[in-house]
């Protein structure tokens, strides 16, 4: 009953792009809203422990509770076809404007945390370092979003370089 309840809800809302990554491997988001039944197998077999449910009880990738490794466990467990291997991961992270480094305050966490090296930091004036991400070496797997400490750090469905603008 829960399950076709949480469903129905979704059905009568209007299917958009969610903020939050769904699991490894989802489809479409409308195909995806169509087969996920919100079983919840998903987040219940993530070692990571970073799937949560959304507003329409159907699963998300909360990276500041963790970092995907990508092992592909939520994927092998959906039975429904909701995710299926082989899916492009396209998210990428992104900075804005609240982070601190560009004001001139002294942190590199997200690039401590950042396996795959690719957060740079290039001076700017005013003794600011902007951060730079380079999309062609980030894999978004998130580590980076909860060392924040302002909470600057996205991912976002985006092939392009996510250089933050100067001010
Ligand atoms: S790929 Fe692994 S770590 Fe990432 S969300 Fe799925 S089960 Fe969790
Ligand atoms: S296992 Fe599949 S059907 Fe179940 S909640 Fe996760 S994505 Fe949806
Ligand atoms: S999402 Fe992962 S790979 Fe990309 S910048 Fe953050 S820590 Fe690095």
């Amino acid at each position: 009953m829960a399950i076709a309840n949480s469903r129905r809800a979704f059905l009568t809302a209007k299917v958009v792009r969610p903020a939050l990554p769904r699991p490894l491997g989802a489809l479409a988001e409308a195909q995806f809203a169509e087969l996920c039944t919100g079983c919840g197998d998903c987040a219940r077999i993530c070692p990571e422990g970073i799937i949560m449910r959304d507003g329409a009880e159907l699963p998300v990738m909360d990276l500041n509770a963790g970092a995907c490794t990508f092992c592909g466990a939520c994927t092998e467990a959906c039975e429904t076809g909701a995710l299926v291997p082989g899916q492009a991961w396209l998210w990428r992270a992104r900075v804005d404007e609240a982070c601190m480094s560009r004001q001139g305050i002294a942190c590199r966490a997200c690039e401590d945390h950042c396996d795959a090296q690719a957060i740079r930091f290039r001076l700017i004036t005013g003794g600011r370092a902007e951060p730079r991400i380079e999309t062609g070496l980030c894999t978004g797997c998130g580590a980076c979003i909860a060392s924040c400490p302002t909470g600057a750090i996205t991912l976002h469905q985006n092939t392009q370089d996510t250089e933050v603008r100067p001010c």
